[in-house]
């Protein structure tokens, strides 16, 4: 009873209600450079509601090696990981709208 998805009524093996949601978040990636000539990746546009922010900051730190947290429903990332970040979400089937 537990394969069943809550949103589509389908098992979750042919269910693409995850995929979709990747699909329309409209993520932006920049750079925010701070003080002391600190970088920080920031990770835009994902709807807290629909993606768990808190597991995909874990992928991403540790795909990147580095430290981050979850703001305001924004992604920050320790460093400029801009590129090696689009590709792993890409890869998780987000769509990436721009790279700043
Ligand atoms: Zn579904």
């Amino acid at each position: 009873m537990s394969d069943i998805c809550e949103v589509c009524g389908l098992p979750k093996e042919l269910c693409v209600c995850e995929e979709l949601v990747r699909e329309q978040q409209k993520i932006t990636i920049k750079l925010d450079r701070r003080r002391y000539g600190k970088m920080m990746t920031l990770i835009e546009g994902l709807n807290p509601n629909e993606v768990d922010l808190h597991s995909l900051v874990s992928k991403l730190k540790s795909a990147c090696a580095c430290g981050g947290t979850v703001k305001d429903g924004i992604i920050e990332l320790q460093g400029d990981h801009r590129v090696k970040a689009k590709e792993i979400l890409e890869k998780m089937g987000f769509r990436v709208e721009s790279l700043e």
